[in-house]
């Protein structure tokens, strides 16, 4: 049977961290792929031990595995876009500035995950400079928060004119496109800048700022609609309005943060009083 590659989804590469209670990371990245009707692959940085309350401690994963990993990923020849996560520290940074090299007409997109939302560090300080000196440059597109975004452009990134000074900024550190996102402002404001045009998206604040994984999902958005094809600014407001509404449908899985619904488009009547046996239900 041999499906016809039209109708067949596009591959999409996520290299970050495990988060094993399915919030950010991996986890969410694929959720978030298949979202968007492409198919996600993924090779881990680093395992992070963490549940909704926040992250306890991380072990990496060791280097030449996690290039093999990717390698092998790539060497299927199908892969559309690639989403870079966690990265942990500069050994690993260096392993995605090689990929990048050998690959430099793949979509990137660089979320550059500074530290969780409990405040542990998810990348140290020479990786951190390694990410702001080698990678921005190599990918199609940078995606920090105000958090993160301070850390590369080394201001304070705390209103939207800063945010904007803070993508200028980037981009002259060799960035060929930013956007800083701005969730854990008064306004959800999200500034693009690709050295040409600069553009802020606003959308209102539709839950308080207990999200858990909003950035990974936010740049996972982005691959997958780079990989089905689209432009970067299309493939960034689609993103935006993709979180904005799993933020909306997200519900509790646990006493601390909320993960996002990332998959509200997918519905599975639930199962209620009223509901026939499956024995009923199937002849
Ligand atoms: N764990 C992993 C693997 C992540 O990549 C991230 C953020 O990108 C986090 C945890 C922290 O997510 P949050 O700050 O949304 O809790």
């Amino acid at each position: 049977m041999n499906q016809s590659i039209s109708s067949a989804w596009p591959v999409v590469l996520s290299v970050a961290g495990f988060d094993p209670s399915a919030g950010a990371g991996i986890v969410a990245d694929l959720k978030t792929f298949a979202a968007h009707n492409c198919y996600g692959v993924a090779a881990i940085t680093a395992l992070t031990v963490q549940n909704t309350q926040g992250v306890t401690s991380v072990r990496p994963v060791e280097p030449g595995v996690l290039k093999e990993s990717i390698n092998s990923l790539l060497s299927d020849g199908r892969v559309k876009a690639l989403k870079i996560g966690m990265l942990w520290n500069k050994t690993t940074a260096d392993v995605l500035r090689e990929i990048l090299d050998a690959n430099s007409d793949l979509p990137a997109v660089l979320d550059p995950v500074v530290r969780s939302s409990n405040q542990f560090d998810l990348i140290d300080a020479a990786g951190l400079d390694f990410l702001r000196k080698k990678l921005l440059s190599r990918v199609t597109v940078v995606t920090p928060n105000i958090t993160e975004a301070a850390a590369l452009a080394e201001m304070p990134v705390d209103t939207v004119e800063s945010m904007k000074a803070a993508a200028r900024k980037l981009v002259e550190l060799g960035a060929r496109a930013v956007v800083v996102t701005g969730g854990h402002l008064e306004k959800c404001v999200d500034v693009f800048y690709d050295g040409t045009t600069l553009e802020s998206f606003t959308g209102d604040r539709i839950k308080p700022d207990n999200t858990h994984g909003t950035g990974c999902t936010f740049s996972s958005a982005v691959a997958a609609n780079l990989a089905l094809g689209r432009q970067l600014r299309d493939a960034v407001v689609l993103a935006k309005a993709y979180v904005v509404e799993a933020i909306r449908q997200a519900f509790p899985v646990g006493p601390g943060r909320i993960p996002l619904n990332h998959l509200y488009r997918m519905t599975q009547p639930r199962l209620t009083d009223h509901s026939p046996a499956v024995a009923e239900t199937v002849h």
